[in-house]
């Protein structure tokens, strides 16, 4: 059973479908049902992709650390997905599949395994199960016979009548007739209105595509929108608790997940309660993703010498629903911020090794609140004000850089002992995701990778600043001057007087 809310604080979250915060109310407090939407598997996931991995994950171990048991499920698109939201265009996997000379299935092979790497790197938990699309094409089109009076064929496919159901279009704020078109009607012959969209889109000529299936309505392939639907109410059952997303899935795939629901089961019930979405990662410089082409991925940062958890720790710096601008200056400021994490953690390590080994068996999600309890165990009056002021920052619908602070906080409280500091730090961070645990052993200098691009090594660049300090000494501050331009030319920069003792970094 969940813990007590803290001084009669109860969770809160922002549900997109009243445009309120609510108050989180389990269908069943023994599982809290979460689902997804995940990558589609035609490219590295970027940046922004992964801020939205790292708010479920943020949201789920704030669930667990509550005290709820989860069950997380994260879809792979790996079929059905077309270049563009409202069903126009061509299929992404097999427009990737031409231009990479591979076949579709491999690409979808390549672009999972590399998320899943980019999640583990970003500390982000492995979902109870990952739901790939591929995997559920029987269901698709069983759930597609279910709700064959919502439906009509097409020569292209069947669609989906948007007006068979109540209330469409309300999650994204307007209804089709009154708001936005989402797709000209005569993209496609037959459609009856702009909304509308494909439950399964037949081959134009059985064959030529590599993903298809027979299907009573021809062969062909399923719309993207079904599948959501299909694995969500098939893994987490007809009604179950979250919904998350990014927030262009607020205007059309989740509406049209909902009306699906709807259809599916015969009433006005969204199938999930509430629906989350994150806001967007933006880019104004636009300098930080040239190297890449599109926007950066997490190796643009490691290539820059930044480390993955940095950008974690950028993510949750910001609330998850307002736009977070990535730029050279926020992901440097992030990561001096994990640095000093890590050197105040080294510090109390030498201390208290024994409570790391006890967040080392937190791995293990239904462990966590054994792990909590543990850490929590006979705090202070002060420490535990602390816990309770943390739970009340991500009872606030998860107000992580609220949360934050109190963390910068608590460090540097002097009513506290290092003991009780490490263990508060071990139980935020079973919410955080920081990866405490194993930082721990971290010297802070291995925070600083090394860039791809670097023709210089750590030990020139050591060898050089040591140089420069000697001329320092001695006064001789042309050269001192000419080494540091020298380094700057290769992309390092001299830090003078750096308050965290790191001498340099990488110019991005
Ligand atoms: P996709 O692979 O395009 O289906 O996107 C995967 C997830 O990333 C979805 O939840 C999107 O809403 C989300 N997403 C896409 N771009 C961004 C961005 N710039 N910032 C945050 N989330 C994003
Ligand atoms: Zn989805």
């Amino acid at each position: 059973m969940p813990r007590p809310a803290p001084a009669g604080l109860p969770l809160t979250l922002f549900n997109s479908l009243t445009r309120t915060t609510e108050t989180f109310r389990p269908i069943d407090p023994d599982l809290v049902r979460v689902y997804s939407c995940g990558p589609t598997v035609y490219a590295r996931q970027h940046l922004g992709n992964m801020r939205a991995y790292i708010f479920a994950d943020t949201l789920t171990r704030t669930l667990r650390w509550a005290g709820y048991p989860v069950k997380h499920v994260i879809n792979i698109t790996d079929v059905g997905h077309l270049t563009s939201d409202a069903d126009t265009g061509d299929d992404k996997m097999e427009r990737a599949a031409a231009a990479e000379q591979l076949t579709a299935w491999d690409i979808a092979d390549r672009y999972t395994r590399l998320f899943k790497q980019d999640l583990a790197r970003l500390n982000v938990a492995e979902p109870a199960l990952w739901s790939v699309a591929t995997a559920h094409i029987p269901d698709m089109i069983a759930f597609g016979e279910r709700i064959a009076g919502s439906t009509y064929e097409t020569p292209s496919g069947l669609y989906f009548d948007t007006r068979s159901v109540p209330d469409y279009g309300r999650l994204a704020g307007h209804r089709p007739d009154e708001g936005r078109e989402v797709s000209r009607i005569d993209d496609v012959e037959g459609k009856r209105h702009p909304s509308d969209f494909a439950i399964w889109r037949k081959s134009e000529q059985p064959g030529l595509r590599q993903m298809e299936w027979e299907s009573p309505w021809g062969v062909g392939a399923p719309g993207w929108h079904l599948e959501c639907s299909v694995m969500s109410m098939k893994h987490l059952g007809e009604r179950f608790d979250i919904h998350t997303g990014g927030i262009d899935h607020r205007e059309i795939h989740h509406p049209n997940e909902i009306a699906q629901n709807q259809a599916y089961t015969g009433s006005d019930h969204t199938g999930a309660t509430i629906w989350m979405h994150n806001n967007f990662l933006v880019e104004r410089g636009a300098k930080m993703s040239k190297s890449s082409g599109g926007f950066a991925t997490l190796d643009t940062l490691a290539d820059a010498g930044v480390h993955p958890l940095a950008y974690r720790l950028l993510c949750l710096s910001a609330h998850y629903r307002s736009e977070l601008e990535f730029s050279a200056d926020n992901v440097m400021a992030a990561l001096t911020r994990l640095k000093r994490l890590v050197r105040t953690v080294n510090k109390y390590a030498l201390h208290v090794s024994s409570i790391f080994d006890t967040l080392a068996e937190a791995d293990d999600a239904a462990q966590l609140n054994l792990v909590r309890d543990k850490l929590e165990q006979d705090l202070s009056t002060a420490a535990e004000g602390y816990i309770a002021e943390f739970a009340m920052a991500m009872s606030d619908d998860l107000n992580t850089p609220m949360a934050l602070t109190v963390v910068d906080r608590l460090l540097v409280d002097p009513k506290l002992s290092v003991v009780e500091k490490a263990r508060l730090l071990g139980s935020v961070d079973l919410v955080l995701g920081l990866d405490i645990k194993s930082l721990k052993p971290l010297a802070p200098t291995s925070l600083r990778v090394r860039p791809a691009a670097a023709i210089l090594t750590e030990a020139d660049i050591n060898a050089r600043l040591a140089e420069r300090r000697e001329a320092r000494a001695a006064k001789d501050f042309a050269r001192s001057d000419a080494i540091r331009d020298a380094l700057i030319a290769e992309g390092v920069e001299v830090m003078d007087g750096d308050p965290l003792g790191w001498e340099w970094r990488v110019a991005l």
